[in-house]
């Protein structure tokens, strides 16, 4: 199968979430083709059995497109959904009185609601606000018993049985990860699966606690922190710190806390992600509208374009490609915003600001600035980085250079965790051991795919085993035409 040249790419990634609209093999290679980097499963819907064939198909569409695809598994984490109504839909008047009751007792009236939360009754409190049907349900706490909870409705609609609630600002003793969530990650862990999504995190102590879950079963996956409640805007650098991937959840973001409050708490968790070097996914309604549309609103391709220009390293689809009518055309079309977007960073500054917090060896740093700035004064093509574990990429990808980047590794997991990174491309199958066969397969594969010409720069970031644990050898090197 014919590849799509490295010119046709958005150096932004596309997270796409797999749903009954783009099931098949075929309909994944249609995604890859249009832009897909990395495929979610949200582990809300569906059976254990289902979420294997779809990694199955998922492989099966990597082969044939022959290139990496990450794939990503979206834990549900603890979310507090109502039980079944008495009356489903059912209609919430202003200034009408529900009352919340202990999950084990029946509802005696229409108005008396459950939950999957045993302890909701004893940790709601007067003056709380309980969010239903994704925020466009609201009640206030007005009083506590000992089996209920009353709440009058502030802003009135329709609930179904099931539906999420969130409890803005609410101490909840919830646990970080059900025995459902647990059960994924041990699952996610065998299956070679490349990043684990942790709902509603609260602290980094629960990334931690995934990480040691995830090493302790042979997993090398990267945690990815959904931001999407208050007290993770709280300690939001330390959640950063301890993860090696973001995702502004926005849906529950959005009803978490003011909805007016999103655009600038996703700037601070882009421009933190920016800071401590973290790849940073921007999440949920990007383009909406193309559920039931060819074309999206134009707010909604400049939202895409903004999350970009903010620093967002991915963007998501979610029921765009899960369940849309049109999965090809959302993909296709976010690829045409990021191309046109991504040309605003040809002649940008390059970041290049040293921070001891990310993490990231100080040569390691110091190299990928020299190399990125060397690159734009010959007017090198490429730049192409070895790397074994990632991280020399994941420091390049948050320089905002224009100029297109390969990586390259011998390690698949390293080649999936690229699929993350902004403007950097997987190239799989490079042989990384010796510089001068790495330098002829670059040039045969750039004259190949087009973006190479005879006597073209490419710049390459390699180690060469002086330091330890560093990237220190940086080479710019002519491309040569293939020997005969
Ligand atoms: C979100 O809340 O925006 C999100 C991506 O999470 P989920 O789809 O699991 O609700």
């Amino acid at each position: 199968m014919a590849i799509e040249p490295l010119s046709a790419r958005a150096r932004t990634k596309i997270v796409a979430t797999v749903g009954p609209a783009c099931r098949s093999v075929a309909q994944l290679v249609e995604l890859l083709t249009a832009g897909v980097d990395v495929f979610r499963l949200n582990m809300a819907h569906g059976s254990r059995e289902e979420h294997e064939q779809v990694v199955a198909d998922i492989r099966e569409a990597e082969r044939q497109v022959g290139r990496p695809v990450a794939i990503l598994v979206d834990l549900a984490g603890p979310k507090i959904r109502l039980g079944q109504l008495l009356e489903d839909p059912l209609e919430c008047p202003p200034d009408a009185e529900f009352a919340f009751i202990r999950d084990q007792q029946a509802p005696a009236s229409a108005r008396e609601l459950t939950s999957n939360y045993p302890l909701l009754v004893d940790e709601l409190n007067t003056g709380d606000m309980v969010m239903l049907a994704d925020g466009t349900v609201s009640m206030r706490v007005i009083a506590k018993e000992r089996n209920r909870v009353r709440c009058r409705v502030v802003q009135p609609g329709i609930i179904r049985s099931r539906q999420g609630i969130n409890l803005p600002g609410v101490m909840l003793s919830v646990p970080a990860m059900t025995g459902d969530d647990t059960n994924n990650a041990l699952w996610a862990a065998k299956s070679s699966i490349d990043f684990v999504g942790l709902s509603f995190v609260r602290s980094p102590n629960e990334i931690h606690a995934l990480k040691t879950l995830l090493r302790s079963s042979g997993s090398a996956a990267h945690v990815v922190a959904k931001i999407e409640k208050r007290e993770a805007l709280d300690h939001l650098e330390a959640i950063v710190t301890a993860t090696d991937a973001v995702m502004v959840a926005r849906g529950d973001l959005g009803v978490e806390i003011d909805v007016a409050e999103t655009p600038v708490a996703q700037k601070r968790i882009i421009a933190t992600c920016q800071r401590l070097r973290r790849p940073v996914i921007v999440a949920t309604q990007m383009l909406d509208s193309m559920h039931h549309s060819r074309r999206p609103t134009r707010a909604e391709a400049t939202d895409v374009a903004n999350a970009i220009l903010d620093g967002a390293d991915a963007c998501m689809l979610s029921g765009e490609t899960a369940i849309g009518e049109y999965p090809r055309e959302a993909v296709q079309m976010m690829t045409r915003i990021m191309l046109h977007t991504e040309e605003m960073f040809r002649d940008a500054r390059l970041d290049d600001e040293f921070n001891p917090a990310a993490g990231v060896h100080p040569i390691t740093s110091a190299v990928v600035q020299a190399a990125s700035r060397i690159a734009r004064q010959v007017k090198a093509r490429l730049i192409v980085i070895s790397t074994r574990s990632g991280g020399t990429a994941r420091v390049k990808a948050k320089q905002r250079n224009f100029i297109r980047t390969l990586g390259v590794s011998d390690s698949d997991t390293t080649l999936r965790r690229i699929c993350l990174y902004w403007g950097i491309t997987p190239l799989a199958g490079a042989p990384v051991d010796s510089g001068p066969e790495l330098r002829r397969y670059i040039d045969h594969w750039g004259l190949a795919d087009g973006c190479l010409e005879v006597g073209d720069l490419v710049v390459f970031i390699t180690g060469n085993d002086f330091v330890p644990k560093a990237h220190n050898l940086l080479v710019v090197h002519d491309v040569e035409a293939a020997a005969p």
